[in-house]
């Protein structure tokens, strides 16, 4: 299914890309800086980009919707509920990590949104591969809703709970896709050095203490 998002650097156009997943991705849409947590969405404009740096949109189809939705109402109101469905997607994901089950009305919800904004997909050839992709783009606002409802659903239910994750030292949520299943850390760049460093800092400590007790 057409998950994963479709650009492997860290960041695109100011937005994190680390979760290996396209719902994790729009998870991380608010991630914590210095000052806290900061909203990556907050106007239509910056939901458009996103869309387009996650794949969702080309970038010329991008540059069409930007003019036309930031006129329009109703692309505000969308942008409210979707970023309200994303905090209650948060909790899932956390209960998912923690192997709680998904609540009956999150499962209604997601099966709302699939029934009321269906995907369109289709094979794409991708090399020698053959891939199954969305096939549509959104036109309106609540066409958003179709991509993210399919990506929500297929992480409910096609991931081991086991290897969702939350980074250990931010709010950053990924799947793990290593061999070994032993990722730590949203990114070796964002919080691997961070870690290893506050690790090697604490380790050299004790040393310090150690030879200080031995003298
Ligand atoms: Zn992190």
């Amino acid at each position: 299914m057409p998950v994963a998002s479709k650009v492997p650097d860290e960041w695109k156009d100011g937005f994190l890309f680390v979760g290996n997943h396209l719902a994790l991705d729009f998870l991380n849409t608010r991630p914590i800086s210095a000052e806290g947590p900061k909203e990556l969405l907050p106007d239509v404009d910056a939901l458009v980009r996103w869309l387009v740096a996650s794949g969702v949109l080309t970038p010329q189809k991008g540059k069409t919707l930007v003019k036309k939705w930031q006129a329009m109402p109703e692309a505000s109101v969308f942008l409210r509920e979707l970023l309200k469905f994303r905090e209650r997607l948060r909790a899932v994901v956390i209960r998912q990590e923690a192997r709680l089950s998904v609540s009956n009305e999150f499962i209604a919800e997601t099966n709302s949104l699939l029934k009321h904004h269906p995907s369109v997909i289709a094979l794409q050839q991708k090399g020698k591969k053959l891939e199954l992709e969305a096939a549509s783009e959104p036109e309106k606002p609540n066409d958003v809703w179709a991509p993210i409802a399919i990506a929500v659903a297929e992480l409910l239910s096609g991931v081991s709970p086991g290897r969702l994750r939350k980074c250990e030292a931010c709010i950053v949520h990924f799947l793990d896709t290593s061999k070994k299943g032993s990722r730590r850390w949203c990114s070796m760049n964002i919080c691997g050095n961070k870690i290893k460093v506050a690790a090697y800092q604490k380790r050299k400590r004790a040393a310090g203490k150690k030879m200080r007790r031995g003298r």
